[in-house]
């Protein structure tokens, strides 16, 4: 059911990305309504930071910020200018209509001048207990050695990353900064990685591998003290010790609805045809965030992209026909001369 009420912007999703394009979007009055996403086993509103304990290279905090409260924080300051939230999913969006007609979960349907994509993306996990349990209680296992790798409790321990891509390689290498030994777990004899960054892991005296092995449990009670590794070849079990572990299994877009909406690359990421902008191949939908970012992922890069969304939702609907009125009409505060 419509109640025929056309929205100036829709933004789906309510990480760093979605939060801050409902600030750009809601100061240039534009009154954007947010489907920040329903709750469930993989994702809860607020994104992959509610899964965070501690955020220590987001700018501005610089005794670090509790992940949770950081979204909180954003959530209630994009709130703050009038942003209307919706704890709900978006399903289905067709771009054939004008405006753009979306579906939600509960079976709502919402007009869009412009949408804005923000859904994120979501880290691969093993789908083990020990390992979602710890994950979620700060137990020293991770899917960001960027994000988690400099906390004190992981200094001078032995850590384990499992993967054979560049991630893996990457995020290794960055671990042996703070690590006394990091062990590469690789399912394979031979890395995916490009040869160069496996080179560079490989050179590195702080790693070594274990190859043909699986992590199959992970120990400890309040914090991960090892590892059950399986022989992928021979079957035989063994532990390790293991002070952290960083899954670097890839990631997965979250897309799923958007397939033959807008252009996704063949791992599902959205691809905005012009460089250095954000809209997406079909007029009016913008993509923010790690949905279009497998490269950086960081919230703050995130929360950048989500501002150039509603900047460029803004102009575009300003240049439309029957545009978004407030934002062509009223001058709006100046969004650009604050970021
Ligand atoms: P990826 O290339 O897809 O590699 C994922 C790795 O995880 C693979 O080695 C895979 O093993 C392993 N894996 C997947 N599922 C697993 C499971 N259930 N259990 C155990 N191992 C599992 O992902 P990525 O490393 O995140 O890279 C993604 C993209 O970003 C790539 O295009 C990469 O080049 C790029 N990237 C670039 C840089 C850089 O240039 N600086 C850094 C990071 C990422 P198999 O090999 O056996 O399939």
């Amino acid at each position: 059911m419509s109640d025929e009420t056309i929205e100036n912007v829709v933004i789906i999703g309510s990480g760093p990305a979605g939060w801050t394009a409902a600030v750009y979007a809601a100061r240039a009055r534009l009154e954007p309504l947010v489907y920040e996403g329903a709750p469930s086993r993989e994702m809860i509103p607020g994104g992959q930071l509610m899964f965070t304990t501690e955020v220590e290279n987001y700018p501005g905090f610089a005794e670090g910020i509790d992940g949770q409260k950081l979204m909180m924080e954003m959530k209630a300051q994009a709130e703050r200018f009038g942003t209307r939230v919706v704890t709900d999913d978006i399903v289905e969006v067709d771009p054939s209509s004008r405006p753009f007609r979306l579906r939600s979960a509960e079976g709502k349907e919402i007009l869009a001048r412009s949408v804005i994509v923000a859904t994120g993306a979501r880290a691969n996990w093993l789908g083990l207990h020990n390992e979602e349990r710890l994950a979620q209680t700060g137990g020293g296992v991770s899917a960001c050695a960027v994000c988690d790798g400099a906390l004190p409790a992981f200094r001078d321990q032995v850590l384990a990353v499992v993967g054979g891509g560049d991630s893996a390689m990457e995020e290794a290498t960055y671990l042996t900064k703070f690590a006394r030994e990091v062990v590469i777990i690789h399912r394979r004899d031979t890395f995916r990685a490009s040869p160069i960054m496996a080179e560079r892991a490989l050179a590195n005296e702080k790693i070594r591998v274990e190859w043909n092995s699986e992590v199959v449990d992970v120990l400890g009670d309040d914090f991960i003290t090892g590892l059950r590794l399986k022989d992928t070849e021979t079957g035989a079990e063994r532990e390790m010790e293991a002070g952290g572990l960083f899954l670097a299994i890839g990631h997965t877009p979250n897309t799923a609805f958007l397939d033959g909406v807008v252009e996704l690359d063949e791992s599902g990421y959205i691809v905005p045809p012009n460089p250095g902008r954000v809209m997406t191949d079909v007029e009016g939908i913008f993509a923010a965030g790690d949905v279009m970012d497998d490269y950086y992922r960081q919230a703050v890069t995130a929360a950048g992209t989500g501002c150039m969304a509603a900047l460029e939702a803004e102009r575009w609907l300003a240049h439309q026909v029957d545009g978004a009125e407030p934002a062509t009409d009223v001058p709006a505060e100046p969004v650009s001369a604050e970021g």
